[in-house]
């Protein structure tokens, strides 16, 4: 079955009047809800009524929340909005995953994945447009980096999804947050969430705050690649789950595949998880993400050394197989060579999961969200360049090989388009 792309006007994205000195509401955790009514004159259980119409049940006209007064509702609708960022594009793909390309205020693009299961949906969601970090397997990295998402453009793709997929008890007051389509939100989209801590603390106490989404901390996963300071920092603001993605089990691998290592090594990566697993009041694990790449780091060798590296860390290990993109020479490694990775980690006891890729036919798998980000770092420039050398080398090198001498130039027409990063 092919994907499907969606029309943005099919869709119905809600009428949502933009003015630049209205306050948006939709990105405020409920001390700063509070705060703004306290600063209006209102009482602060404005606030929890006011949050429940937004986030409960998806509405963002004033004049429709029916519990708060009238004259409170021109207030608002004087000075502020609600308003989600705009979603441009969808794609259905043919086993039922979404993805959802959002426009932000910095005007570049991200992408919000929902992947449907049995016992749950789960959303993966964008933090940042672009990436600094650069991992090697990753294709948001290859993009360079753009913006930081304000709390609004964060939480904004939760409240879409739920908008779409009827998760909203849309203008029953008393419905409460029943028929969730989204249980569980991993900070796993584009973007280092810690890189954007504040923006993103505020989306994770919404989406854990009862009159808001209610998801259980068990159900809110951030995702990093292990910024140490930020990780030290967690446990004054949150009690979400953590998902580290280590990629390789010793530094030097691991300085190759998240550079981010170079400055936060492994054992100093360990030690900020540690702290801060042990600052939380109920018994959880981390899950350490590792992507397998063929030739790379899915030797026997590489897991046996992981096994050692986590004999006294408890954790999860979810071995992820590459997932191809444009611009990358990785390879996934063969079933058999996951297998016998999986096996050496469970012989050593661990709890292993194998990620099955989902969403590949719209390039919504782990590792393929790219969207459209005004580069500010000049890295998208270097990475299509070095595009263009390896594909000319590579035809000077097949021309060679079938008796030709020429030698190919840019002036052939190789160049790589501008949009060869998008999917499909
Ligand atoms: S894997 Fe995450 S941290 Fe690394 S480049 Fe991609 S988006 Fe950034």
């Amino acid at each position: 079955m092919p994907s499907a792309v969606i029309d943005s006007a099919v869709m119905g994205n809600p009428v949502m009047t933009q003015t630049a000195e209205k306050t948006n509401l939709l990105g405020m955790s409920l001390p700063m809800l509070q705060a703004y009514f306290q600063e209006m004159g209102e009482k602060p259980f404005r606030a929890v009524q006011v949050m429940k119409w937004i986030h409960q049940r998806g509405i963002t006209d004033f004049a429709a929340m029916t519990d708060i007064s009238h004259k409170l509702q021109e207030k608002l609708q004087l000075e502020a909005e609600v308003r989600a960022p705009k979603i441009v594009e969808e794609f259905l793909a043919a086993d039922g995953c979404y993805k959802w390309i959002v426009e932000v205020a910095s005007g570049s693009r991200v992408e919000t994945v929902f992947i449907p299961e049995s016992d749950r949906g789960t959303l993966c969601i964008s933090s940042q447009a672009g990436c600094i970090l650069d991992c090697s397997f990753c294709a948001t990295g290859k993009q360079g980096f753009n913006s930081n998402l304000t709390a609004a453009e964060i939480i904004g793709q939760l409240w879409w999804a739920n908008h779409r997929l009827g998760g909203f008890a849309e203008a029953r007051p008393h419905a409460g947050k029943t028929n969730r389509a989204v249980s569980n939100v991993v900070m796993m989209g584009m973007g280092e969430p810690l890189l954007n801590f504040d923006n993103v603390m505020a989306a994770l106490s919404l989406m854990m705050e009862d009159n808001a989404y209610g998801l259980s901390k068990r159900r809110v996963t951030i995702s990093t690649a292990g910024v140490v300071p930020a990780i030290d920092r967690l446990k004054d603001f949150t009690d979400a789950s953590l998902a580290v993605s280590l990629h390789a089990p010793n530094d030097e691998l691991r300085n190759q595949i998240v550079p981010v290592n170079r400055k936060y090594p492994i054992r100093e990566l360990l030690r900020s998880v540690a702290d801060y697993m042990a600052s939380l009041p109920d018994k959880r694990v981390p899950v350490i993400e590792y992507t397998l790449i063929s030739g790379v780091n899915d030797h026997k060798q590489h897991a046996h050394e992981l096994a050692t590296l986590l004999q006294d860390f408890p954790c999860k290990i979810n071995l992820i197989p590459f997932n191809p993109f444009a611009q990358s020479d990785y390879r996934r490694p063969s079933n058999n060579a996951i297998n016998n990775f999986r096996q050496i980690l469970q012989e050593a006891r661990y709890t292993v999961t194998v990620r099955t890729t989902r969403g590949d036919d719209i390039g919504a798998a782990c590792g393929q969200l790219v969207g459209e980000v005004a580069d500010q770092t000049r890295r998208s420039e270097r990475y299509r360049r070095a595009a263009l050398e390896s594909e000319i080398q590579a035809q000077t090198a097949l021309a060679a090989s079938q008796g030709g001498s020429r030698t190919f130039t840019r002036a052939d027409n190789l160049a790589v388009p501008a949009d060869s990063r998008k999917p499909n």
